[in-house]
């Protein structure tokens, strides 16, 4: 049969997880992804809409199907963790019409276990474990300026959320599959206005990717590979302030010269989580036009 993936951090057909889905189906990949839940009703109303239509096909020509769209917050791993004004947001008090067990309980909240329990119920397990989120509430904050509430909500959502997805994924993972993440040159270089703590985020997430890929190699013969991302005007990446500045800078300095697609990260995480790469784990992959290895602007 073909291979089953679970990918996080998909809401809108700009991001580099819409990318690695397209790339996933079109290599025959069943596509499940995980949508954080202030943007599911949204996300959910287009695609039904057929406002992704045409970002949804293949190079077959047929449209990316996704099986099923789980509601995900990356941040909350139990629901004793989910605060009362949360709980009680409208936005996450939504109107779908899931049938998972949290609908009642915790106004259509899904958090961290649940979502890995509903695939299991759903599918029975997972080859691909992709996530291709963060969030950083004083990214625009120097790190000097940042807070400690700050600095820690980063790490939660961008690099624990990665820990946690993982812990509770890799029971279904069918062993020889293979799990992915991205993160961004700052966790190397200082990156100024990359701020807020997400350059420690994606330190951490660094890290942890060769601590995992050993861990979970051991326990599930699972690989864990992290693709190193160059400047793309995602929606998050809008957030930051300074992409435009990033993807003109990328574009003058790096050895290859030309637009960084989303496509490629697409191709590669295909790649990294394909039997063609069996022998790569733990590995920080760059596919950002080789800007990484360049010491001088020029
Ligand atoms: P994106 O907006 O497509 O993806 C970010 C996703 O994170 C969104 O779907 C958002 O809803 C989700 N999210 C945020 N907080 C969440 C939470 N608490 N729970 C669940 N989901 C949550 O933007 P992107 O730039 O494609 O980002 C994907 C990954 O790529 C991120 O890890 C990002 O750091 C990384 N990256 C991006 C760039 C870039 O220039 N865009 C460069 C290198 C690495």
């Amino acid at each position: 049969r073909g291979k089953r993936a679970f990918i996080a951090g998909v809401a809108d057909d700009n991001g580099y997880g819409w990318a690695i889905a397209k790339a996933l189906a079109a290599a025959g990949a069943e596509i499940l992804v995980g949508t954080w839940v202030p943007a599911l009703n949204i996300f959910e109303t287009s695609l039904r809409r057929g406002k992704f239509d045409e970002s949804r096909k293949l190079p077959d020509g047929s449209l990316m199907d996704i099986a099923k769209v789980y509601p995900l917050d990356a941040v909350y791993d139990s629901p004793e963790d989910v605060p009362e004004d949360v709980k009680s947001n409208k936005r996450y008090a939504g109107s779908s019409n899931w049938t998972v067990k949290s609908f009642d309980k915790y106004n259509s909240l899904l958090i961290g276990q649940e979502v890995a329990e509903s695939v299991k119920n759903d599918f029975g397990s997972i080859d691909i474990l992709v996530h291709s989120l963060a969030n950083g509430p004083e990214v625009t904050k120097p790190l000097l300026e940042t807070s400690r509430r700050g600095y820690l909500a980063a790490i939660s959502a961008s690099s624990y959320s990665y820990v946690s997805l993982l812990q509770h994924f890799l029971p279904i993972m069918n062993p020889g599959g293979a799990s992915i993440s991205l993160t961004y040159i700052a966790a190397e270089r200082a990156i100024p206005g990359y701020g807020g703590g997400m350059s420690s985020a994606k330190a951490a997430l660094e890290s942890d990717t060769r601590v995992l890929a050993f861990e979970a190699g051991r326990k599930g013969k699972i690989r864990v590979n992290t693709i190193s991302a160059g400047p793309l005007g995602s929606r998050a990446a809008k957030a930051i302030g300074f992409i435009e500045k990033m993807i003109e800078y990328s574009y003058v300095n790096a050895p290859l010269q030309k637009e960084l697609l989303a496509d490629e990260v697409g191709n590669t995480a295909a790649f990294l989580v394909s039997p063609l790469a069996s022998a790569i784990t733990g590995s920080i992959v760059y596919v950002d036009n080789g800007l990484n290895t360049m010491g001088l602007a020029v």
